[in-house]
């Protein structure tokens, strides 16, 4: 069977995993780094950091224009224009802000703020604080058995009472794929605005935020093979002036006074203090890497994984997958499981000793694993660079795990 290595080595193209044996299947957490992404890196420090917009010398022009092309690259990347797009530290400093300078003074007695039962808490706990402040109403939409949607609570649950409707592009335990177009449609009829986190549709799947027509969006560079402690979110152009200056400092005023202030007028008033520069280096370098093999054939590369990896768990007696089991659409390569009897620890356990790095917890998803009704979950999470081989070893150390570790740990967990 070809895979995406058959047609572009991926895999070298990635200094950790080229000398390394480890099947790396824990893509949700973070990425690993291509050489590309890290000579990027290197050639910035190399040829002399500044403090972006801080200085009329020539080195630091240069580098507020690199740190500019980075906004408009990364825009480019997400479908939206660069006036749109402010840099963050990553996907949950992107919602908070969005949480904090646009929602939570919107909201008030007697509204609503609907987000789905799948969320990551970066994505639930600040509407719910936000909710609280407001003396708002938190409504959780709920999924079905096969971890989609529920289509009709979810739309029986927007109204005009509804203020903000915010979920995930991509559940980063059930890999369930949102119907985004579907929501923003409805949300917008009834004047709600649509928050879409990205964490785990960016890097997996062609993303354009003008086409999906949502009003803000948030994501990691780490989750999309740049550095961490970088990310971007989206404002819509004409919702920009509706958003309050949150963190207050440097590089985001207009005019300071003694006795008052006023702060810039562009997106720009929500990035204060120095700026990660070489962060968003990295990511507008990932843009570029990403864009060379096709966010189409890294979406169909990890679909064919998927449909692979799903039909082993159908012939591993005792795991269970979490959410949409039988085929490899509207899903990504986000797979959770648990296996009866066998702690998650010790699932993680085994499949280290084999070389294969999994997840396991509640993956930041504690409502969604009691809705399941389990205490924690195994994850495995794919990436451009995973194998057919990848997925064998996994498969193979899962098919013996109840043999090897079932007598011993049976008896713990019943
Ligand atoms: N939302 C989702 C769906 C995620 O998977 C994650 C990361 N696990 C986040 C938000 C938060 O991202 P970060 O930790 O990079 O801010």
């Amino acid at each position: 069977m070809e895979t995406l290595q058959d047609r572009i080595i991926c895999r070298e193209d990635f200094p950790f995993l080229a000398q390394s044996k480890i099947a790396y299947l824990d893509n949700a957490a973070t990425t690993q780094i291509p050489s590309t992404v890290l000579s990027a890196v290197e050639a910035y420090y190399r040829n002399g950091a500044a403090n972006p917009g801080r200085g009329e010398y020539g080195l630091n022009l240069q580098v507020t224009q690199l740190y500019e092309q980075a906004r408009e690259r990364i825009a480019a990347f997400v479908g939206a224009n660069a006036e749109e797009i402010a840099f963050t530290a990553g996907t949950t400093e992107g919602l908070n802000t969005i949480a904090q300078a646009y929602a939570a003074k919107m909201l008030g007695p007697g509204d609503e703020v609907l987000v789905t039962a799948a969320e990551h808490h970066s994505n639930f706990l600040i509407w719910q604080h936000a909710c609280k402040q407001a003396g708002a109403r938190l409504i959780i939409s709920p999924f079905d058995a096969n971890g989609r949607l529920d289509w009709d609570a979810f739309k029986a649950s927007v109204s005009a009472k509804t203020k903000i409707v915010a979920l995930a592009h991509v559940s980063n335990v059930l890999g369930t794929v949102f119907p985004i177009e579907d929501v923003v449609e409805l949300s917008h009829e009834y004047g709600a605005k649509v928050v879409l986190d990205c964490a785990q549709s960016i890097g997996h799947l062609p993303l354009n935020l003008h086409a999906l027509g949502v009003d803000f969006a948030a994501f990691s560079g780490h989750k999309m093979y740049a550095l961490s402690g970088i990310g971007a979110m989206y404002i819509k152009q004409d919702l920009i002036a509706d958003t309050s200056a949150f963190m207050l400092g440097g590089g985001m005023v207009d005019e300071v006074w003694e006795s008052q202030s006023s702060y810039l007028d562009n997106i720009r008033k929500l990035e204060a203090g120095t700026p990660n520069v070489v962060g968003a280096i990295s990511m507008a370098a990932a843009a570029d890497y990403l864009d060379g093999i096709g966010l189409n054939s890294i979406h169909n590369h990890e679909k064919e994984l998927t449909g692979y990896l799903l039909g082993c768990f159908s012939e591993i007696p005792d795991c269970k997958v979490h959410g949409i089991p039988g085929n490899a659409n509207d899903r990504t390569g986000i797979v959770s499981f648990s296996v009866k009897g066998v702690h998650p620890t010790d699932v993680a356990l085994a499949l280290d000793e084999a070389g294969v790095c999994i997840r396991t917890g509640t993956h930041c998803a504690q409502p969604l694993h009691r809705r399941l009704g389990v205490e924690q979950s195994c994850r495995i999470s794919l990436g451009l660079y995973n194998t057919f081989d990848d997925l064998q070893k996994a498969a193979r150390t899962l098919s013996g795990i109840r043999e090897s570790l079932g007598r011993r740990i049976l008896g713990m967990f019943p």
